[in-house]
């Protein structure tokens, strides 16, 4: 979302943004204002700020530097596995720990359309989250020449209008969820991370406990569950 188009400095353009960009390209700096103190003072525990940093390309963090009032995180891509075949857009999403990634290289997965093995596209694209006191920003650097790998993680906006649908309906399905109505919107429609009924099942549980409600503060780790396919399936006829 860009607000307003800023400064350029040194071939670098900023633009102030009230959510970061999932999908970060190029040379530029995005500058999230903090929204009050009580959200700074949120954003001071790194888990409060992984929430506000809702990055979809497969990253890895290297490093962390902490100077007075700053923390700034350094991260770089690890790329995608693709497949060989042009305009072919099934890919893998690598693994971020390192010995997984190695063997993932060893034994790529196979196209589910083609066949072949999926090759590991290496990317050079790096960024880093400047944290100060009001201000979150992020700072990217190097072009992905890769496809995108699909959200596992859903935005903050996305969360916070999952939360209104609940406190107005708690008792509204993951399917229902996942479905949308004439007046809602299907899940997957603020999130495409959603598409995945099981994790969206697992992201309402935690929305709708009254401790949660409160506080603001629901993690969403996602974990790969099995058993929801069919779910998932009925989900896709259905929308
Ligand atoms: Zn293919
Ligand atoms: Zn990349």
């Amino acid at each position: 979302m860009k607000l307003a188009w800023e400064r350029q400095t040194g071939g670098r353009e900023a633009y102030q943004v009230n959510e970061l960009p999932g999908y970060p390209d190029g040379n530029l700096d995005y500058i999230m204002q903090k929204a009050d103190a009580h959200q700074s003072e949120r954003l001071e525990k790194s888990n409060k700020r992984a929430k506000q940093l809702v990055i979809h390309w497969a990253h890895r963090l290297s490093r962390v530097i902490f100077s007075p009032g700053t923390k700034t995180s350094y991260y770089h891509c690890i790329g995608t596995f693709e497949c060989d075949q042009p305009d072919c857009r099934f890919i893998d999403r690598p693994k971020t720990d390192p010995n997984k990634l190695k063997l993932q290289k060893e034994h790529p997965r196979k196209c589910a359309i083609h066949g072949g093995p999926l090759v590991y596209r290496h990317c050079d694209a790096t960024f880093r989250v400047v944290d100060v006191p009001n201000t979150l920003t992020l700072r990217h650097s190097g072009t992905h020449d890769h496809h995108m790998p699909a959200p596992i993680k859903a935005e903050p906006s996305a969360v916070a209008t999952l939360k209104t649908v609940l406190a107005v309906n708690p008792d509204v399905t993951p399917l229902q969820l996942a479905t949308g109505t004439r007046t809602r919107p299907a899940a997957h429609e603020l999130s495409k991370s959603w598409l995945n009924v099981s994790r969206l099942g697992y992201v309402r549980r935690k929305v709708r406990t009254p401790a949660a409600m409160n506080a603001h503060s629901i993690q969403y780790t996602h974990k790969r569950r099995g058993g929801c396919r069919l779910i998932r399936w009925l989900a896709l006829i259905l929308s």
